[in-house]
């Protein structure tokens, strides 16, 4: 046993931990767990735990079902809403082996973004990312099912007793600090019900586990308050949808790579080929970090959404935005497309690729849009050189398959996978008639 792997065995009997949830993540991004007697937890470092992965979405077939975790001691909390006095259940985050091969699973999402960390690190860089992930509060209803009636008409950092959310807020990042997360700010968003919780940058991995375990803390603990929470991007027309912005920044030698005091906006040549790289492949990179149906309906003008590929350093209308930096440290790209629909390893491993693409290839960064995008017009978007990001899921599979970097940034599994899922999932919705239709057509033909 590591050291580490040590230490938890210790915590598992001083904090009474009777249960070890041993979570992965699919690759839609749903979260799977396995619960196993804290008795279990040495074998579980040693030799692995055994699972049939032909059970799980999109890993594989029948005949090669055997799968193995191997759970990431770094990754031990223990889970606020099981927690009494004698009894506690934890978890850690797992890889998911290969049993033929003892190699690393390719389908593991978790895995993708290893290896997107790899390449970074062989050029020399350490991945930064803080996501911002923004979501609603709903009320259920008789039934207990999900309604879209917010618990609040709260608006942009409304205090009580307009935000009648402040104690769900302060109960999840109670719940989210004893699962060690660093929570720096959280406030009511714009749309009424909607909310958003910041937490402290990490590695790119360490973030990626976070933005799992964020959703899940806050769903349990919005349903101790009888509200239901959702990350879905757009579930109210025509007000703001949920965004998860995700800044990034490379560190080198331990200095942000990211940072120019000399430039103009003080970001480095290095940011700048990387946010290019971004730019370059944003229609396909879409399709990973806006995976779902209604995650278009949120990229639509107006709603503080982006649409328009291009960077800017003040308007939040871009695609990219280089938010205003107090330190050298600070100095970072904040991407705005991706939503919390997203599979969060799958979405940075493509968004780390598409920007080292960009250093690789020595890819320029045009001139940073410093006006309105929502406001310009076809014609001076041409003039502006600004293309568009996909207008549904259909088309952004369509750009997904014709972009080899951010295909790659997969892997051959997942991309396959990936494809063959979000392909039926389009065409499950094409095929609908929405109430929109039966509305507008039903008595008028
Ligand atoms: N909710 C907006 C979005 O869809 C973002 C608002 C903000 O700037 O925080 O991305
Ligand atoms: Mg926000
Ligand atoms: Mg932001």
């Amino acid at each position: 046993l590591s050291a580490t792997e040590q230490a938890v065995l210790d915590e598992i009997d001083e904090q009474n931990i009777d249960f070890l949830r041993l979570q992965f993540t699919d690759i839609l991004g749903t979260v799977k767990n396995v619960s196993i007697p804290a008795s279990q937890a040495e074998k579980a470092f040693t030799e692995g735990i055994y699972f049939d992965g032909s059970s799980i979405d999109g890993f594989v077939r029948i005949q090669e079902s055997d799968m193995r975790l191997k759970p990431d001691p770094d990754t031990f909390a223990v889970l606020p809403w099981r927690k009494s006095e004698d009894s506690a259940a934890a978890r850690l985050i797992c890889d998911v082996m290969d049993t033929s091969t003892g190699e690393p699973f390719s389908g593991d999402p978790r895995g993708v973004l290893k290896s997107a960390l790899e390449r970074a690190e062989e050029m020399g860089y350490d991945v930064n990312a803080a996501p911002e992930p923004e979501f609603f509060l709903f009320e259920h209803d008789e039934d207990g099912r999900a309604t879209t009636k917010t618990n609040d008409a709260g608006g942009y950092f409304d205090l009580a007793p307009k935000d009648l959310a402040q104690d769900v807020r302060r109960d999840i990042i109670f719940g989210l600090e004893d699962m060690g997360f660093d929570v720096e700010a959280s406030h009511h968003e714009v749309a009424q019900g909607q909310h958003e919780i910041n937490f402290t940058y990490d590695d790119a991995l360490a973030t990626a586990d976070n933005v799992a375990t964020f959703r899940s803390v806050v769903r349990a603990i919005a349903a101790e308050h009888d509200l239901h929470a959702t990350f879905m991007p757009k579930p109210i027309p025509r007000i703001n949808g949920s965004g998860m912005h995700t800044h990034i920044s490379l560190f080198q030698d331990g200095e942000n790579a990211f940072h120019d005091e000399d430039d103009e906006f003080n970001l480095s040549e290095t940011a700048k080929q990387f946010t290019a790289g971004i730019l370059a492949h944003a229609p396909a990179l879409a399709a990973v970090t806006n995976p779902t149906v209604n995650s278009y309906k949120r990229l639509v003008p107006g709603y503080e959404a982006p649409v328009y590929v291009a960077w800017s350093d003040r308007n939040r209308s871009a695609l990219i935005r280089k938010p205003a930096a107090r330190v050298p440290a600070a100095s970072r790209i904040e991407a705005r497309f991706p939503d919390p629909s997203c599979n969060p390893y799958l979405a940075f491993a493509a968004l780390i690729h598409a920007g080292l693409d960009g250093i690789e290839n020595d890819l320029e960064c045009d001139d940073p849009v410093r006006e309105n995008i929502y406001e310009f017009d076809e014609e001076k978007r041409a003039e502006y050189g600004i293309e568009t990001l996909p207008s549904n899921l259909g088309e952004a599979i369509e750009a997904l398959q014709a972009d080899e970097v951010v295909a790659d940034a997969l892997g051959e599994h997942v991309y396959e996978k990936f494809v063959e899922a979000k392909s039926q999932e389009y065409d499950e919705y094409r095929v609908d008639v929405s109430q929109w239709e039966l509305d507008r057509y039903l008595e008028t033909f």
